[in-house]
């Protein structure tokens, strides 16, 4: 659909009831704004969920890029994908380290490599060559993201605490894309991947959905993830909440939970969780701008 527009963003479904949240409901008020603006301008919906994402990453106060906690050696790994739905291209980065932005990282496959995903050590050296800075030797880079206790993350795998930023937009020329990008899961194995940089799992765009994941990524790639929901809708004509809700619902009977933020060639967000709550905003040119948690 044309001339019209929408970013909608989350910043994971890691919420702990009774915790302050008002610092993250401000930035993505801003975020949105400057966003929605953008778009408005004429920016390309593959370049406003970029810029959405990169900036969550940069804050620290999500459980990505800054705020990416370290796994069970130590070590910080990151994931993030992102795609353009318009001309089906996408670029992802996993088990990515040293990085100042995973999200750029996953630009970068897209736009200069033949393939969709990059891990390890060989996306590490080509991020660094192609331009993503690297984050060095600063002790003072990775901070705790709001809401989150220094006990929570110093956990096994078997607790399961994470968290993950991600955005989806509708530009004026009516293309879709969507981005996500992740610290992962707390205390998790090194080597561990997500569900975010598996393009149909945690990210997808194509002509008919634009969606981001967030949750326990290994319930949401056997669940089908937000491929499923475009299959649903493109298959099974179900509107998008309802495609949603579904794979939501399949994410719970494997024993995870989480949430998606999606939207159609309308324009129109779709925000689902069956977790505790879903950092959520959107703006666009025929939405009242909202933040929620
Ligand atoms: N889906 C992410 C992962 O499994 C975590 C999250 O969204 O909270 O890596």
């Amino acid at each position: 659909m044309k001339d019209r527009w929408t970013l909608a963003i989350h910043g994971g479904a890691g919420v702990k009831p009774g915790r302050d949240y008002s610092e993250v409901v401000a930035h993505m008020t801003q975020l949105v704004a400057t966003g929605e603006a953008r778009l408005a301008g004429g920016a390309s919906a593959l370049d406003t969920v970029e810029q959405a994402v990169a900036d969550m990453e940069a804050s620290g106060l999500y459980v990505a890029g800054r705020g990416s906690p370290p796994g069970l050696d130590g070590s910080v790994e990151m994931d993030a994908a992102i795609m353009d739905g318009a001309l089906m291209r996408a670029g992802a980065v996993a088990v990515i380290r040293d990085v100042e932005s995973p999200v750029a990282a996953a630009r970068a496959v897209l736009e200069r490599t033949p393939h969709v995903l990059l891990a390890g050590e060989g996306a590490i050296r080509f991020a660094h060559q192609a331009g993503v800075p690297p984050i060095g030797k600063r002790p003072d880079f990775f901070r705790l993201p709001v809401g989150v206790q220094q006990s929570e993350v110093d956990v096994g795998p078997d607790r399961l605490g994470h968290g993950t930023v991600g955005a989806v937009a509708l530009d004026r020329e009516g293309r879709l894309a969507a981005a996500t990008s992740t610290g992962g899961i707390y205390g998790k194995r090194p080597g561990r991947v997500g569900d975010a940089p598996v393009l149909g799992a945690g990210t997808w765009a194509d002509d008919i959905l634009a969606a981001s994941c967030t949750g326990i990524g290994e319930m949401f790639i056997l669940s089908g993830g937000a491929r499923d929901v475009s299959a649903r809708m493109r298959y099974g004509g179900q509107p998008l909440v309802e495609a949603c809700e579904a794979m939501l619902a399949e994410v719970a009977r494997l024993g995870g939970d989480g949430g998606i933020i999606a939207m159609g060639a309308d324009g129109i967000p779709a925000f689902a969780w069956n977790s505790a709550g879903l950092k959520r905003a959107a703006a666009g040119s025929h939405l009242q701008p909202m933040a929620a948690i």
